[in-house]
């Protein structure tokens, strides 16, 4: 059976999550308590519904209990977030991902069973900030406080260089995941692998090693 999502509040971020869910074939109820919303995604997501999901009945009447995976990703109003997660909590859904404004309000959705809080524009924030102060990272994934995931533009220096030529691993403790070329993309590289002009190299590593790594190398 397909997987059920709820997702509650249909701004610019609950809304694209929706629509990214319909996209890969999943069942999605979208719900917000601002009708014109509601009107966007109707003929969208599987069903769509008006209400507040501050008011338990209204929440209950959705048999929101029943769905595998509900997203809150109600904006501004931190504190009908804070009540709507405090009640889904309290009805036993199965797992719960909320988005949180700040990091205050990150700390409560955690006290109260959140299972995933997600921080989305501190996220790209720390993304961007990484791509604009070194301008071969190209992309950067945060995996944890130590290690991350970066997309380094290999330039015209490295042409001709192969994988074992490099030896990252040994240099700077750090792992070619994927060479990206154009559309391709070159998962587990071989070590003779020659790596060519405009090549993305897919580098994982601890961040002081990357950031070695994008200091001296490249
Ligand atoms: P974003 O930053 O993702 O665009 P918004 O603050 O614009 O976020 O959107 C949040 C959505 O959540 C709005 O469409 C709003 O109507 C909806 N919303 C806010 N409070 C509630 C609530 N209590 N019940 C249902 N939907 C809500």
């Amino acid at each position: 059976m397909k997987k059920q999502f709820a997702v509650i509040g249909l701004g610019r971020f609950g809304g694209s999550i929706c629509k990214s869910l319909v996209e890969e074939g999943m069942e999605v109820l979208a719900i917000d308590e601002n009708e014109e919303k509601v009107n966007e995604f109707a003929s969208l997501a599987t069903q769509a519904v008006i209400a507040d999901t501050t008011d338990e009945k209204a929440l209950r009447g959705l048999g929101i209990r029943n769905f595998d995976h509900v997203i809150v990703a109600i904006g501004d109003n931190i504190q009908a977030s804070i009540l709507t997660t405090l009640m889904l909590v309290e009805m036993n859904v199965k797992h719960i991902t909320v988005k949180a404004q700040n990091d205050y309000h990150e700390k409560v959705l955690n006290r109260l069973g959140a299972d995933e809080i997600v921080h989305p524009e501190r996220d790209i924030g720390i993304r961007i900030a990484h791509s604009v102060v070194s301008k071969n990272v190209l992309d950067y994934l945060e995996l944890s406080d130590e290690y991350s995931i970066v997309e380094l533009g290999a330039g015209t220096t490295l042409h001709g260089e192969t994988i074992v030529g490099l030896d990252l691993r040994a240099k700077y403790g750090c792992n070619i995941l994927a060479v990206k070329r154009g559309d391709n993309i070159h998962v587990s590289p071989r070590p003779e692998e020659k790596i060519a002009n405009g090549d993305i190299l897919i580098v994982i590593g601890a961040d002081d090693d990357i950031n070695r790594l994008e200091n001296q190398w490249i």
